[in-house]
Parts: structure tokens; C-alpha cells; sequence
């Protein structure tokens, strides 16, 4: 029988959650929901150094924002807690030992002054990338080289030590990555890493694997930077003698012209948010997220959902529950994957667009200055949907329907005002008076009766008549505006209009 599948999103708290690893959180729940698996996040803070404060409840408000929840983490619980590595830090240990004893790893007592010499006299012998591998270790300072009571000593007397891995020479180290197939490296590349620091931490190659390891992770879903790590990662469940899970290594995301990875700095910088959610940073500087910049995360997900996968169909809108539903590695592809903001934008439209009106209002509420029945604003949401991108665009792009317009559109005015158009505005205010419903559709049968009786056609009268009682040259349908504001302020409207223009006329 299939182990059960449980799988892991492992951010290290270095700062804010950039796209790609939202997307990589994202492909675990995915994968967790298909499978009836669990989907469990584990911070990975080994690294005291980069250590940066608020990113863990970044990462977690993140991760809520866009409904993929996990199961088991910190603040969450679970049965391998604890979730976050510097709370687990004493069990790393024992581990590290255990290599060292089965000779899989060794003490390395080499001081950073000391490689630094070695590194420098490398260089000047036009060796700029040397490395503390398989070949250099039988000339350092350490427990393959010192003798044993020398090592003994050098233990007792509380010499600051590293345990590094005991690479093994020429072997040709073959993992099967479900994205990528087969992936083969000779050992004779790889150094000998260091696996737990003279700081009493593990290195996040220890911690990643032992943590992986106890919390029962079936399968390793992760960026494709992490793939030079996954030989090395492989040969520890080797040397451990324990079960590796399987490996699906997710393709980077790049920059819109192709040009290189989507990275962090790039921020704003090319004009769109690298981040889920606002972050700002200890200097005071701001990296805007997608929630702020008036997203839904529903939007947001399905985009990211289609950077690096598809579905095999024409389908783009999905909702999570038919991601989950969809999703599989198979269909995860192997090239880096191009961000289209423009795009973003485009799922964003989608979905504001088949969101139920009502709840739209109430999204438009919180924006609203002042206060508005409930069925105004349903009505607002119906008639300026179509035209929006976002919640906040209903309002800039319909300020009309909540207020008096605060000025007339001067092009129009000069290019589509002919000395008759007054006239016929007078002329349809007349009509107008007269209309008993004030609906659309009677509004309509006025209109067309009046364009008859004057013998104009429908150009001549609807812009002016737009343009009096909105300011602006375009919206949605303008008997459905009328009918919206009611016939007193379509009158009063129009008068104050007619008054502007006069005025500027004079
Ligand atoms: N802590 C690593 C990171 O920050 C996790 C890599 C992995 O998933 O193994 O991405």
C-alpha cells in the first residue's frame, strides 16, 4: 500500500513570502487535497543569521489570505510538531553524531582564518573556486586526518567544531525527479557540506532532511533552486539508511521578457507586486502586495496555479476547489514559467466579473465615504462590473451614481456640442417631465420617440445627455444610469449641466 501523503511548504522567515513561494505552498496544498493527503508547513529558521522579524506571521497571514491553510504547522498543531526548527533544535544533534560515528560525516576543526588562507592561496594558484570536498579534506584540519586522541582532546577541550559530510569519491548519484525525470551527478562535484555549525544549529541540510524524515514527508515539493541540494539530500537518507521521499522540483518563475528569475528585488520595480501582501521593511521602505493592490486572492491563486502548470483543457477559471480537483505534477512543466502581469490583471477582471453583485456590495461599502442602502450598492456593482477590474475601480470609474458630477469632460464639450444641442437637451428635459415610470425601458421609448419627432439620430442627443448627467463621455448604458438616479436628479442634473455650459459659452 501507498504511504500516506503528507507534504510540506519549508520557508526560511529571511522576509516577506515572494510569488514563487506562495506558488510553491500553493502546488503542496494542491497536491495535499488531490492525494487526501496533509499539507503541513514547517519554518526552517537554522540560519539565526538571516533571521528576519515579522516574516513567519508574513508567511502565515499569507497562506490565510489565499485559503490554502495548512493542517499541521506552528500556532496550527499536529502530531510532529514542533513546527518551526528553532524549537527543534536539540534533536539535531544526536543525528549529526550518528553519521560522524557511522562514518558518513566527520569532525572538520578547521578555523574560517584558516580556509580563508587555504581559499586565498587556491586563488593565486588559479583554483578560484576551491572547495572542502572529498580530495581537499586529506590535507585540513579534521577527524579523517588528526589522530584520534588529537580529535579527543580538541572535543574535550570545547575547540569550536563544524561536522561535515563525508562525500563519497566518483560515484554518479541517480534521483528520480517527477518533474524532471531522471537526474544524475558525479559526487566527485559535490563538496563536503557542512551539516550542523559550531553554533549548536544544523545546517538547513540536516534539519530539511532529518525533519523530513520524522515528519513522515512523502513527497518534496520545492523550487528548482533547491535541486543542486537534492543529490546531497538523497545520499543523507542514504547514510541515515532511511526511505527518501520522492522529489518534484518546480520550475523557476521568470521575469515578463524571459529575462532572468522573478527574484525579490525586483518589488515594484517592474511595476507590479512580487508579494502577496504589503510588507514593510525594518528601513521604512514599502514592498506593495497583490491584497492591497485591491486583488482577490481567488484571482490570485487561479494565476499563479497556471505559472508552471496546466490543466491539458481550455479552462482557465478555476475556483481552489477545482484546482485541487485538477491538479497534478504530471502536468507540471519542466520550463521556467514567464509572469504576465497583464494577465494577472485579466483573471483579476474574470473574476470580479462573475462575483455575485451582492457580494461586491459589500466590498464597496468599506470604500464608500458615505452611506448607501444595500440594494443602491448591488445596483452600482450590476451596472459598473463590467467595466472594472477591481472593487475600488466601481468607484472611481462610477462616481457618478454616488454623487453629482464635480465637473463636464472639456473635449467633449468642444468637439461634440453643436449650437444646437442645447436646444434638443431642452427639448428631451421636456420629454422627460413627462415620463410616468422611470424606468430603463420607458425611458428608452421616450428617447426614441423624441429622436423621431426631431428627425436626429440617436448620436446628436444620448452624448449630451450622458455627458449632463455623468460629466463623462462613457458608461454603461445610459437609460439604466437614468433609471438608477431617479427622474428628479436626472432633471436637476441635467439643468445644472445646462447651466455649466452656458456659462462657459458666454
Ligand atoms: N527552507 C527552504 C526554503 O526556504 C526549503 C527548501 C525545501 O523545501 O526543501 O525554501
Amino acid at each position: 500500500m501507498a504511504l500516506p501523503v503528507r507534504v510540506r511548504f519549508a520557508p526560511s522567515p529571511t522576509g516577506p513570502l515572494h510569488m514563487g513561494g506562495v506558488r510553491t505552498a500553493l502546488y503542496n496544498y494542491l497536491f495535499a487535497k488531490k492525494n487526501n493527503g496533509t499539507f503541513i508547513i514547517r519554518i526552517e529558521d537554522t540560519d539565526q543569521t538571516r533571521f528576519v522579524p515579522g516574516a513567519q506571521d508574513y508567511i502565515m497571514e499569507s497562506m490565510k489570505w489565499c485559503g490554502i491553510m495548512p493542517t499541521e504547522g506552528p500556532g496550527i498543531g499536529g502530531d510532529f510538531g514542533p513546527y518551526v526548527q528553532s524549537e527543534r533544535k536539540e534533536l539535531y544533534k544526536p543525528f549529526a553524531e550518528q553519521l560522524v560515528q557511522d562514518e558518513k560525516a566527520y569532525y572538520a576543526f578547521d578555523t574560517p582564518s584558516e580556509l580563508e588562507n587555504v581559499r586565498e592561496q587556491a586563488k593565486q594558484m588559479g583554483m578560484p573556486n576551491w572547495q572542502y570536498n572529498s580530495i581537499t579534506r586529506t590535507t585540513l584540519r579534521n577527524s579523517l586526518t588528526l589522530p584520534a586522541d588529537e580529535v579527543k582532546r580538541l572535543l574535550d577541550s570545547n575547540e569550536p567544531y563544524v561536522i561535515r559530510m563525508k562525500m563519497p569519491r566518483n560515484r554518479d548519484v541517480r534521483l528520480n525527479d517527477i518533474i524532471r525525470g531522471w537526474v544524475v551527478v558525479n559526487t566527485n562535484n559535490l563538496d563536503d557540506k557542512v551539516l550542523f555549525k559550531s553554533d549548536g544549529m544544523p545546517t538547513y541540510h540536516l534539519a530539511n532532511v532529518v525533519d523530513d524524515y520524522l515528519m513522515k514527508i512523502s513527497h518534496v515539493i520545492r523550487g528548482e533552486e533547491w535541486l543542486p541540494s537534492a543529490p546531497l539530500h538523497y545520499l543523507l537518507y542514504e547514510a541515515f539508511g532511511w526511505d527518501c521521499p520522492e522529489f518534484a522540483h518546480l520550475p523557476l518563475l521568470l521575469r515578463p521578457d524571459g529575462n532572468g528569475k522573478l527574484s525579490k528585488r525586483d518589488g515594484d520595480r517592474l511595476g507590479f507586486p512580487v508579494f502577496p501582501l504589503d510588507w514593510h521593511t525594518a528601513e521604512g521602505e514599502l514592498y506593495s502586495g497583490y491584497r492591497e493592490k485591491g486583488y482577490h486572492p481567488e484571482a490570485f491563486i487561479n494565476m499563479l496555479a497556471f505559472l508552471g502548470w496546466n490543466p491539458g483543457t481550455t479552462q482557465e477559471i478555476f475556483s481552489l476547489e477545482q484546482l485541487a480537483e485538477a491538479f497534478s505534477l504530471d502536468r507540471v512543466s519542466k520550463a521556467g514559467a514567464k509572469f504576465d502581469p497583464d494577465k494577472t490583471k485579466w483573471f483579476q477582471q474574470q473574476y470580479l466579473r462573475s462575483t455575485p453583485d451582492v457580494e461586491l456590495a459589500q466590498e464597496l461599502e468599506r470604500l464608500l465615504p458615505t452611506e448607501l442602502p444595500q440594494e443602491r450598492l448591488v445596483e452600482i456593482c450590476r451596472l459598473m462590473k463590467e467595466r472594472a477590474t477591481f472593487v475600488s475601480d466601481i468607484l472611481s470609474e462610477g462616481n457618478y451614481l454616488v454623487e453629482r458630477p464635480q465637473g463636464y469632460d472639456a473635449e467633449i464639450i468642444s468637439k461634440k456640442w453643436k449650437p444646437e444641442t442645447t436646444e434638443f437637451m431642452h427639448g428631451w428635459l421636456q420629454e422627460i417631465e413627462k415620463i410616468q415610470e422611470f424606468n430603463a425601458a420607458e425611458i428608452e421609448i421616450a428617447f426614441k420617440a423624441f429622436l423621431e419627432s426631431r428627425g436626429v439620430g440617436i448620436g446628436a442627443v444620448l452624448l449630451p445627455f450622458r455627458l449632463l448627467v455623468t460629466g463623462v463621455g462613457m458608461g454603461p448604458g445610459m437609460f439604466d444610469i437614468a433609471s438608477f438616479l431617479g427622474k428628479q436628479e436626472v432633471i436637476d442634473r441635467m439643468n445644472d449641466g445646462l447651466k455649466f455650459i452656458d456659462s462657459t459659452a458666454k
